[in-house]
């Protein structure tokens, strides 16, 4: 198997995402905007050193509480340059202290970020087990996310992790998960790093042709993209290919090109790997002198890399630290799903009121409507067996139909608007007045005999007819009839319903304003 030392480098990636912007106007914010244009610079030079020096110095300016959302970029953006050198301790520890800020921040996006990124610094430092652990959970978090950055970003690490493993299935599946993201997103720099995860885990297969395919069309995204971290790696893995395929001359072609992209882009770790592989290759043609070269240049970049101190002196206090974080996270992500739930259950609450609305109330009176009724009646009625007697009238407006026509519609609403309200004043707390339909309203007594019925019938036939229409109908008066009945066991709400419309109708062919009862 082809061996892999350096993870995908999520800075790249992120370049998509927005620069920072300074929070306020003040100077501070000002300079530190300057800083970040230079840092730009020096970094599209090959000037990694400089641009580390930019990105702290502004770092320094970024304290303040006002520019923590801009502070958590720059901690990024400088763990992520002090990672591609090969300075993999320091770039842990600034990933640490973006964690530790945006658990402060609550900004769950950006610790999942950081999250994986220091996965890739236990990968690239030999912890691979740490590192699919961080992976994996990052991958939980990232559900609770809606930033299709961050979904390939996770993938993208735990495909490099599967290949080291060798579950080259599931690094291919989860590749194939990532890429229908990138192509909704057209995210060109993504792309070529998936080519170079699925190049490396085709040739772990056996696969070689279209592994090399993939390198080859991975280099060239890359170059597309001006991605030359992953320009790099693609160039590079093609290259030790084509070596062990015991292809000398073309794997010294390709080797050479991607040292002149690692010097260019200052990537200190790729340099060392591509000129220990090259010093091998020149060992096994016989170039004895260019194999010293290579191996001192190999042996240099040792010594450069050594000053750093390594990763693993530092792990024990660093995972308690990271452990401590990720407890935070969980607590903040609980607070922020609660308040989601809460939310939604309030919305669901509110919706849920607004249908039982819809569905129960008149919307030109504000009564319960006909359908309330029913349902009423039906539970009221259900296995009712006589007591406490229940009665029930229905009142019809008399003539409507002549001040519809008379007024206008509208007077005919303000008169239904009107009759209602002095049928809830009429009624008491828990007889409520429905409109049936029409002009005609039916109210339910509980607990009333057909004579107690009668008498809340005659008061209310009394309130109207008393009543000052004066504002509405001027001199026109208004009268109502309505029929009266009392629930015998057995009785529905049909059957009552047309017993007090019978006697509804003989109130109306004796003449009107008048209450008549049924007789059983
Ligand atoms: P009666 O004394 O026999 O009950 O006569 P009426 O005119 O009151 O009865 P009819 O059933 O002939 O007419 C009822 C009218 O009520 C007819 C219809 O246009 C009117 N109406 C029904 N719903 C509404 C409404 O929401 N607003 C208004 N303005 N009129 C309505
Ligand atoms: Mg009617
Ligand atoms: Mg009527």
């Amino acid at each position: 198997m082809i061996s892999r030392t350096h993870p995908p480098t999520p800075g790249a990636l992120r370049k998509a995402r927005a620069a920072p912007k300074p929070a306020n106007g003040g100077s501070d914010a000002e300079r530190l905007q300057a800083l970040l244009l230079k840092a730009t610079a020096e970094d599209q030079l090959g000037r990694s050193e400089a641009a580390i020096a930019s990105l702290t110095e502004a770092l320094a300016l970024s304290g303040t509480a006002a520019l923590s959302e801009v502070r958590l970029r720059l901690l990024d953006q400088l763990a992520d340059r002090l990672y591609t050198v090969g300075h993999y301790r320091e770039a842990l520890e600034h990933w640490m202290a973006c964690i530790a800020l945006a658990v402060d921040l609550g900004d769950i996006a950006g610790y999942v970020q950081a999250y994986m990124a220091v996965g890739g610094v236990f990968d690239a430092a030999g912890a691979h087990e740490r590192g699919l652990q961080q992976h994996e959970r990052a991958l939980a978090y990232s559900s609770a996310l809606t930033d299709p950055q961050i979904h390939v970003n996770v993938r993208l690490y735990l495909a490099s992790d599967y290949v080291h493993f060798g579950r080259h299935a599931e690094a291919l599946e989860i590749l194939d998960d990532a890429d229908r993201v990138i192509s909704v997103h057209d995210f060109a720099t993504h792309r070529a790093e998936t080519s170079l995860h699925r190049g490396m885990a085709l040739l772990a297969l056996g696969k070689t042709q279209t592994a090399l395919v993939c390198l080859r069309e991975g280099a060239r995204q890359a170059e597309q993209a001006n991605h030359p971290w992953a320009h790099t790696m693609c160039l590079m893995r093609l290259g030790q290919a084509h070596d062990r395929l015991r292809n000398p001359h073309l794997a010294e072609q390709v080797l050479r090109s991607a040292l002149v992209l690692a010097e260019s882009g200052d990537f200190k770790r790729q340099q060392r790997e591509i000129q220990q592989t090259l010093a091998i290759l020149f060992e096994e043609a016989g170039r004895a002198r260019e194999a010293l070269g290579a191996l001192r240049a190999t042996h240099a970049l040792d010594l450069e890399l050594a000053r750093h101190a390594p990763v693993s002196a530092l792990e024990p206090h660093l995972l308690k630290r990271l452990d401590k974080l990720d407890t935070r996270l969980r607590l903040e992500l609980s607070r922020q799903e609660n308040q989601r739930l809460r939310e939604t259950q309030n919305s669901q609450d509110q919706l849920l009121h607004r249908l039982h609305i819809e569905a129960y109330q008149d919307a030109l009176t504000g009564l319960a409507n006909r359908r309330w009724l029913d349902a009423q009646l039906a539970e009221k009625l259900g296995g009712w067996q006589g007591q406490p007697p229940i009665s029930l009238l229905v009142l019809d407006i008399d003539h409507f139909k002549a001040i519809n026509d008379d007024f206008s519609h509208l007077v005919g609403d303000a008169v239904l608007r009107q009759v209602s309200e002095l049928l809830r004043q009429a009624c008491r707390g828990h007889d409520t007045p429905v409109r049936f339909g029409g002009e005609e309203f039916v109210v339910v007594l509980e607990g009333l005999p057909l004579h107690e019925a009668t008498l809340v019938a005659e008061r209310i036939r009394v309130r109207i007819a008393s009543h000052d229409w004066h504002a509405i109908l001027g001199n026109r008066p208004l009268t109502l009839s309505a029929g009266v009945t009392e629930a015998l066991p057995g009785d529905n709400a049909a059957t009552l319903i047309i017993r007090a419309d019978e006697a509804l109708y003989r109130a109306k062919r004796n003449g009107r304003n008048r209450i008549e009862a049924a007789t059983a």
